[in-house]
């Protein structure tokens, strides 16, 4: 029976999360949506439905993968829910077809089954292509058309016959709370009392979770597609499609036939976002609510890029188009789960048609078992985002430059431009002042080296490496790091999140949500993970503890805030604040960080006062500060934390206390890599919920012999079984290489992998790149290739650390 579970909205979502939800035993359920069903006026009603697996993010394959298959088993009446034309992503000029190759290795990554084509093999997949214009294809097999109406109505009849309350025409107008958790729903014919509202309101995402007083960042914007006359060359078609679906990225446009039609939807015209507030209701709307007047200027240079494309469309006409609305979030990912303000009212926002029956199931694992186990849903929590990710302006600006960029070749650090900047630490001023080149991750300023560093180049010559990697990249990165090794240098770490965790029974909780033992004496530090209750990890954490009640934990990032808030003690005792933006962080770290940070103190910094993971508050010059003995760049140093209006003397007095020891400011590339040749992981790129600590090569980070704690469970049950994947370090043959994480890892022609992050070692001369391999490949010596675009690097399995396995630069 399962809980009193309100679902808004039977779009593609709202309908299969009641499939989902209903075939796992609860049925104490009822979908309501304000039109009328199956076709009730949202994106889903008019959508045409392509399937394209292939994403640079793997769970958004794996939500696909689970929609194809899923889809692959419904039919209504007989008549399909989707059909497997496969797909073709064309290239038509040499960066798109290299473009085609990154794609190519995320599937490969991912496990999808993926070919390049040549012109002639592209060609004889799809006759109406131009083959004098094609470059090369990526065919995806297994991709097609999902028939969404048809899913709809196919979904809500098995739930309904599980028991599933279907109210269409009814209109959701208030969402009832009480205490900071959900009771029921108002609707226009009446209320409903309800344990759990789930959100499935697409494009009216925003306006329903208002209606909760939460704020979702998701923008409907509007989208172009058009279909044309009849064409001869389709006459007398006697199935809807045949042909594999097009993408033409470089010229923002898709494809794909009905009957004798082709669909063309077009990307490359202005954003036109829409406050939800405005869509029409379905009884005012002119076709429906989620179908705005066609523009056609807008759509013009897209019909004519299809044209060059498809020959047979210059002939023909556009027989109907529309300007629909869909929705768009800060990240391009969905917004799942619980929110944090509001106990019981979950949402399941943002989702394409592409990942509907996926992101479904993830939701209705998530709600009947407290944690999905069959996605890694870390990159789609609603509860993500930091604070200035909520506001309007910055959701508006950051959803209109994903539409525009959404076809576009981004690299991995490829930064928002406006607005600009959003966050900045207390040292900016300074690092301007050093020519710093700033990236932005979370709307914090991140240099990534400093122009005033390029002297050192004449002590430290680096060589460019390829392509992709020379793209937000200088040679003084590399010249950072070697004089990082080699001397003294300044990280600021200031967007690294941090939490205070306060009270009485703070000791108690950390002790229960870590894997480590943080309860340990005041000015002790400990490395350790949060864990799921399946035992994946969470987050790495450092606790340090700063009093008897009183903990500081660096976390790395809102959902870590949200994780510690949820399991907080009902009985007041424990309290969790970010202190991230009242305070900073300057890491000090070098061989001769010492004797920089020991002249500006006069409490003793020694090895024997100070020790490696130990911590203590002192003076830094004038600034108040928490000093903690630890680096991430595995150097001698400190992570110095004051208050934000003391940062700025705390660099200068730093600065001038450098200046004899040859001190220099380096960048977020310099520390990439020293991280790297350290082996330390980064959460989030190198390792998820979906890899336990043993696998992750984290297991000195639990302390399985301390009482219970959360995860203990599952990691016991495991500990007798060898972990069958390894997170393992390898170094490239070739030192001209440099990759950039997610490509496929192959032996022989078979996949067995994939990088997680990449960077060149500038202080071990070879480039590096860590990458998930079946636990058999992962031995030291072992040979591999790494697939980079269209080109193989020969790889080795290396024992880490690359540097210092001994700890004594650390420890010293
Ligand atoms: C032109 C166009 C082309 C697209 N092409 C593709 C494609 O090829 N492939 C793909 O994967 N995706 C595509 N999409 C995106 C896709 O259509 C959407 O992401 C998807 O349909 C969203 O499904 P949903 O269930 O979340 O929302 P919807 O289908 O919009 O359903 C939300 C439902 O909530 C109901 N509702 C809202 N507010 C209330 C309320 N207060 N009370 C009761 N009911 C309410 C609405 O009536 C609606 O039925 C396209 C979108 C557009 C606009």
């Amino acid at each position: 029976m399962g809980p009193k579970v309100v679902v808004i909205g039977a779009g593609v979502v709202g309908a299969a999360l009641v499939d989902e939800l209903s075939a796992r035993g609860w049925t104490d359920i009822t979908i309501i949506d304000q039109g009328a069903l199956p076709a009730a006026g949202g994106s889903s009603s008019h959508a045409p439905g392509l399937v394209f697996q292939v994403n640079s993010a793997k769970v958004m394959t794996k939500l696909a993968g689970y929609t194809v298959r899923r889809l692959g088993e419904l039919d209504l009446d007989g008549q399909p829910c989707f059909l497997p034309v496969g797909s073709i992503e064309v290239a038509t000029s040499p960066a798109r077809l290299a473009e085609l190759h990154r794609r190519h290795g995320w599937a490969t990554s991912w496990g999808l089954d993926a070919q390049i084509l040549s012109p002639e093999q592209t060609a004889a997949r799809h006759d109406l292509l131009d083959p004098t214009v094609v470059l090369g294809g990526l065919y995806v097999p297994t991709d097609g058309l999902a028939k969404p109406v048809r899913t709809i109505e196919a979904q809500l009849r098995l739930a309904r016959a599980r028991g599933v309350a279907v109210l269409d025409r009814h209109e959701v107008t208030a969402v009832r709370t009480e205490g900071g958790r959900v009771t029921g729903v108002v609707t226009d014919r009446g209320e409903l009392a309800a344990d759990i509202v789930v959100c499935c309101a697409g494009i009216w995402g925003p306006k329903v979770a208002r209606m909760a007083g939460i704020e979702l960042p998701l923008t409907p914007l509007a989208h172009q597609l058009a279909w044309s006359t009849p064409l001869p060359e389709l006459a007398g078609a006697t199935t809807e499609a045949t042909r594999p679906i097009l993408r033409h990225q470089g010229a923002d446009l898709y494809l794909r036939e009905r009957d004798d039609r082709i669909g063309v939807g077009y990307y490359g015209h202005d954003p036109m976002p829409i406050e939800a507030e405005d869509i029409a209701s379905p009884a005012d709307a002119p076709v429906m609510p989620s179908v705005l007047e066609f523009t056609p200027n807008d759509y013009a240079p897209g019909w004519a890029d299809a044209a060059a494309l498809i020959p047979a469309l210059r002939t023909a006409g556009v027989a109907e188009g529309m300007n629909g609305l869909f929705s768009f979030t800060p990240d391009n990912m969905p917004l799942l789960g619980e929110s944090a303000r509001v106990r019981g009212f979950w949402v399941a926002e943002a989702v394409w048609i592409t990942h509907a029956a996926g992101a479904a199931r993830a939701v209705a694992e998530w709600l009947v078992d407290g944690f999905c186990s069959s996605f890694n849903l870390h990159e789609c929590d609603l509860n993500r985002f930091e604070p200035h990710q909520l506001s309007p302006a910055y959701v508006r600006a950051k959803d209109c430059q994903n539409y525009v960029e959404v076809y576009d070749a981004l690299h991995p650090l490829e930064p928002m431009l406006d607005p600009r900047p959003m966050r900045t630490s207390p040292f900016y001023p300074r690092q301007a002042g050093l020519g710093g080149y700033f990236l932005e991750a979370l709307g914090w300023e991140r240099p990534h080296w400093f122009e005033a560093n390029a002297g050192l180049l004449d002590r430290y010559p680096v060589r460019r490496p390829n392509d992709w990697a020379a793209m937000h990249w200088s040679p003084i990165v590399g010249a950072e790091a070697r004089a990082t090794r080699d001397g003294v240098a300044m990280f600021d770490m200031t967007p690294l999140k941090r939490l205070e965790v306060t009270g009485p029974g703070a000791a108690t909780f950390l002790q229960w949500l870590t894997t480590g033992n943080v309860d340990t004496a005041v000015g002790r530090v400990t490395y350790c993970l949060l864990l799921d209750a399946d035992g994946g990890i969470r987050s790495d954490v450092t606790v340090a503890r700063l009093g008897p009640a009183r903990f500081q934990v660096g976390v790395n990032g809102n959902l870590d805030l949200d994780w510690l808030t949820r399991h907080l003690p009902g009985d007041g005792s424990v309290g969790v604040r970010d202190i991230t933006p009242e305070t900073c962080c300057v890491g000090v770290w070098g061989p001769r960080a010492r004797k920089v940070v020991q002249s500006l103190t006069t409490d003793d910094l020694s090895n024997d006062a100070l020790r490696y993971f130990r911590c203590t508050t002192t003076y830094v010059g004038t600034s108040p500060v928490t000093a903690l003995r630890l680096s991430y760049v595995g150097e001698l140093g400190y992570e110095l934390y004051t208050t934000a209006d003391c940062g700025l003397a705390l660099w200068d007095a730093l600065w001038a206390a450098g200046q004899p020891f040859g001190i220099i400011a380096a960048g977020r590339g310099a520390f990439n890599s020293l991280r790297l040749e350290k082996g330390y992981r980064a959460f989030g790129v190198d390792m998820t919920y979906e890899h336990d600590p043993y696998e992750a090569g984290l297991g000195f980070a639990v302390k399985l012999d301390k009482e219970d704690f959360l995860g203990r469970d599952a990691l016991v049950k495991r500990s007798g079984t060898a972990p069958v994947r390894l997170l393992s370090c390898l170094t490239l043959s070739s030192p001209a290489e440099v990759v950039l994480g997610k490509e496929p890892v192959y032996e022989g022609d078979a996949c067995v992998g994939h990088v997680t992050s990449g960077a060149f070692g500038h202080t071990i001369d070879r480039a590096i790149a860590y990458a998930w391999l079946p636990a058999e490949l992962a031995a030291p010596g072992r040979r591999v290739q790494v697939g980079y675009f269209d080109r193989r690097f020969d790889a080795v399995v290396s024992a880490e650390p690359l540097v210092d396995p001994g700890m004594s630069r650390l420890r010293g």
